[in-house]
């Protein structure tokens, strides 16, 4: 009887085990992105230090977020203290895809290519031979299937409030970005070419999600094809890649004609959270 009674409570205490391991398990990822935007951080940093606001970060505070890794824990540092106008919260993201580094160097492969969520900058480069599977024509280039479509829809929408809209350069081989850029580093110099023109394997270019829209100047972002495209582009899957505000990340100059499909969903989160740049948005929800 002694025994039995031990045994029901062994099987009670083993099964609330399991099922404290269940939700324990999902819940690990702990409370996602707690720290909001970068002005919360801001707020944090004010009101928490008392003493010394101004010594840097506690990396150690029980309130970091998903995307503070361990491992960075000096890089951090390093950043932090070479970048003293960062917020903690920028200093995480920034150093979590490299931006402490110097562009073009101590890159890595992109891992991912045939995401739609892969990120290539100068920081990570696709390889000489990535070609992707899935391309179409649209207008005189090519793009992948996916992205074509949604900029066909977004050409047509445009077109029905009288605005016109075309496909001007999409996929770029590394081959042919071989050539672009050598010829601007021929002519401007490399460090000039390299404020508008990607190295061969580093361009959005090959990834075929990428499209150079109607003109390539700058006006063509105070035009009202190029107004729409500001407002309506994360209805259809793009992002604008380089604007104004995210210059000293993505280290392009502002490009109002180049659009980057990232998917509907993620591009309408970076809007309506008013992330930045796509740097940021991979470091936060796809790393
Ligand atoms: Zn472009």
């Amino acid at each position: 009887m002694v025994l039995f009674a031990i045994l029901i409570a062994l099987l009670f205490y083993l099964f609330k085990v399991i099922l404290n391991d269940d939700p324990a398990g999902g819940g690990s990822s702990g409370p996602l992105f707690g720290w909001g935007g970068g002005s919360s951080a801001d707020e944090g940093q004010g009101g928490s230090s008392g003493g010394a606001p101004s010594e840097g970060i506690e990396l150690q505070d029980p309130g970091y977020p998903s995307y503070y890794d361990p491992a960075l824990e000096a890089r951090y540092e390093a950043f932090a203290a070479a970048r003293g106008d960062l917020t903690e919260d920028e200093v995480y993201w920034m150093v979590g895809c490299d931006l402490d580094k110097d562009p073009y160097t101590d890159t890595q492969p992109v891992p991912d290519p045939e995401s739609y969520l892969m990120l290539v900058n100068k920081h990570y480069y696709l390889p000489e031979d990535f070609y992707p599977s899935d391309m179409v024509t649209v207008g005189a280039t090519q793009m992948r299937e996916e992205a074509a479509g949604n900029l066909n829809d977004m050409i047509d929408a445009a077109a029905v409030e009288g605005l016109k809209l075309w496909a001007q350069s999409g996929f770029r081989s590394y081959g042919l970005q071989v050539d672009l850029y050598n010829k601007y580093a021929a002519s401007d110099g490399s460090e000039a070419a390299d404020t508008y023109s990607a190295r061969a394997g580093y361009s959005e270019h090959q990834t075929g999600l990428t499209v150079d829209l109607n003109t390539i100047t700058d006006a063509f972002g105070d035009t009202a094809e190029g107004q729409w495209v500001k407002e309506h582009a994360h209805e259809y899957g793009f992002i604008i890649r380089y604007t104004e505000e995210n210059t000293d990340v993505t280290l392009y100059k502002y490009e109002p004609w180049h659009i980057r499909y990232i998917g509907i969903e993620a591009a309408t989160r970076m809007h309506d959270e008013g992330i930045a740049s796509f740097e940021e948005y991979w470091v936060k929800y796809v790393k």
